[in-house]
C-alpha cells in the first residue's frame, strides 16, 4: 500500500524542476508519516564525485540506521530524487519552533554534498533547484518559510549536526522570494547550447552516463585515454578538474558554460 506523500513528484514537476522517481518510492517508508509541517534540509556527507552517489544509502540506510533516510534527494545537477512516500529516519532528536517529532512532521531533503571545504561553493543549479523545490513543497503543505529548517538548527543537543554547510538565513530569504513569485524560474542546464555560430550545430549538454561522438570529442580535447565515447567516473573527474582550473562550478557537466572554454569557436 502506498504511503501518503504520493504528491511529491507532481508538485516538484509542476514547479518546473527535474524529477527522478526511485523505483518503489511509493511503498517505501518506516511507516506512515504524520502531517507534514515543514521541510528539513540536510547534506549527505557523501562522496565528492558523481551527481547523487549517496542515493543507495538514502534508500537502504546504514548499518546503524535503517533506511529510508529521507523522502527526497537532491543531486548536484538539481535533479530531485523521490526516495520515499512514508516516514524516513533523518531528523533524530531536536526541536524547531516547538516541534520535536522531526521524522513525523518534516519532509527530509538530503542534498548531495560532502559537507566539507572541498565541495564549496554549492553548484548554482543545485541551489536554485533547492530554493524552488522548497517553495513548492511549503506552498503545497500550506506552511510559510519559517517551516524550512536546517538539520543543524533542529538537532539537539546543540551542535550535534552541522548540516547543511551553508547558512539557512539567506536560503530562507530566497525561498520567501520564490513563494512570493519574485524569482525567475529554476535554472536548469539547457539540453543544448542556446546559441551556436551560423553553420555549426549546437553542442549537447553531456554528463556522466552520456555516450557518443560528443563525448569522444571532449575526451580528445581533455587528452583522456581511451577516448571511448563513454562518460564515466574517470572522465567526470577530469572534467571537474578542468572546471576548477577555469573558475567554473565543478559540477562535472559539460554544458553551455564549459563547452566554449573547452572548444572555443
Ligand atoms: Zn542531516
Amino acid at each position: 500500500m502506498a504511503y501518503a506523500l504520493t504528491w511529491l513528484p507532481a508538485v516538484l514537476d509542476a514547479a518546473g524542476l527535474k524529477v527522478a522517481e526511485v523505483p518503489g518510492w511509493q511503498n517505501r517508508g518506516r511507516a506512515e508519516m504524520g502531517t507534514p509541517l515543514g521541510c528539513m534540509v540536510h547534506h549527505t556527507a557523501g562522496p565528492r564525485a558523481g551527481n547523487m552517489p549517496s542515493l543507495r544509502t538514502l534508500v537502504d540506510g546504514r548499518p546503524d540506521l535503517p533506511g529510508p533516510l529521507c523522502q527526497l534527494g537532491l543531486g548536484r545537477d538539481g535533479t530531485w530524487y523521490v526516495v520515499a512516500a512514508g516516514r524516513a529516519n533523518h531528523a533524530g532528536a531536536g526541536n524547531w519552533r516547538g516541534e520535536t517529532q522531526g521524522n513525523s512532521h518534516f519532509i527530509g531533503i538530503e542534498a548531495e554534498n560532502t559537507g566539507g571545504a572541498d565541495d564549496l561553493p554549492w553548484p548554482e543549479v543545485q541551489m536554485s533547484a533547492l530554493v524552488h523545490g522548497l517553495a513548492a513543497l511549503l506552498r503545497h503543505i500550506g506552511r510559510d518559510v519559517d517551516w524550512c529548517a536546517g538539520h543543524k538548527e533542529y538537532a539537539l543537543p546543540s551542535g550535534r549536526k552541522n548540516d547543511p554547510s551553508f547558512d539557512m538565513g539567506p536560503l530562507r530569504m530566497q525561498v520567501a522570494q520564490a513563494l512570493a513569485g519574485n524569482l525567475p524560474p529554476p535554472a536548469l542546464i539547457p539540453a543544448v547550447e542556446p546559441a551556436a555560430p551560423p553553420g555549426l550545430p549546437p553542442r549537447p549538454t553531456v554528463r556522466r552516463g552520456s555516450a557518443g561522438a560528443d563525448v569522444t570529442r571532449l575526451q580528445q580535447l581533455l587528452h583522456i585515454e581511451p577516448a571511448d565515447g563513454l562518460f564515466g567516473p574517470g572522465t567526470e573527474a577530469v572534467v571537474r578538474q578542468f572546471q576548477r582550473d577555469h573558475g567554473l562550478v565543478p559540477d562535472g557537466i559539460i554544458g553551455p558554460k564549459t563547452w566554449p572554454l573547452l572548444e572555443p569557436r
